[in-house]
């Protein structure tokens, strides 16, 4: 762990690392709803006749809805969608999402939270999602955990991950600098966000794809899941802070 610390501030340029917010992503992190939205693009995209597999599109996690069509088209037809196959392809996949149901809270999530705010740590959230079903229900699951102040959403940024701005807004609305914050993340363009933003990035395993992704990536530690994230917590707080 203090080589992890070592590495990241060399990385980085900075001489210590003086914990006060974790800047916590939503999809993957606090809701099990990644395999959700994978099987919605899976369908929506099959249904025309492309091929793909659900997996890939847990490597697009974090990107706006009109870049992975594009992405998708480019490799079937060689040009971008347009605007109106966009809509119509991003409404079918909300649909499809819509009907599988309600993510349920990531087994660990609680009480991962419950231990950043033991530590005396502001928790922020921070998602590129704009989607006001989930948004709502946080406050229902996590009770005074998150307020207006204390998250960051598709509606304050222009850019998404992998660009660093949602991180660089989370640390904004904090008031802290970036050896201040921990990210904690479960996707590669997520991950890259948070480094690109030199926080330390954790990075939370809880999909189908190889631990490689996310080293690659950039992730500064590892790890299998929340409940590892929870128990490992205090651990990782006294050697990051020492
Ligand atoms: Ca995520």
């Amino acid at each position: 762990m203090q080589n992890k610390k070592s590495t990241y501030l060399a990385k980085t340029g900075f001489t210590r690392i003086d914990l006060r917010a974790v800047l916590i992503d939503m999809d993957g992190v606090l809701y099990d709803s990644m395999p959700y939205h994978a099987a919605a693009w899976y369908e929506a995209i099959a249904s025309l006749g492309i091929p793909c597999t659900r997996e890939e599109f847990f490597m697009y996690e974090g990107r706006t809805g009109a870049s992975t069509i594009d992405l998708i088209f480019n490799r079937e037809y060689g040009r971008d969608a347009t605007d109106a196959e966009k809509e119509s392809i991003y409404r079918h996949k909300t649909e499809l999402f819509s009907a599988k149901g309600v993510a349920r809270p990531m087994p660990g999530a609680a009480d991962f939270l419950h231990e950043v705010k033991a530590h005396g740590l502001t928790p922020v959230l921070v998602t590129g999602s704009g989607q006001q079903s989930l948004l709502g229900k946080l406050n229902c699951d996590y009770p005074d955990i998150f307020s207006p102040q204390t998250m960051v959403t598709a509606f304050d940024v222009k850019y998404g991950k992998p660009h660093p701005e949602p991180y660089l807004m989370g640390l904004k609305k904090t008031g802290v600098e970036a050896w201040q914050a921990l990210v904690v993340e479960n996707a590669p363009l997520g991950v890259e966000a948070g480094t690109a933003a030199r926080i330390f990035t954790v990075a939370v395993n809880t999909g189908p794809l190889a631990d490689k992704v996310l080293l690659d990536a950039g992730a500064d530690i590892l790890l299998p899941d929340m409940t590892t994230l929870a128990a490992d917590f205090d651990t990782i707080y006294r050697n990051l802070n020492h």
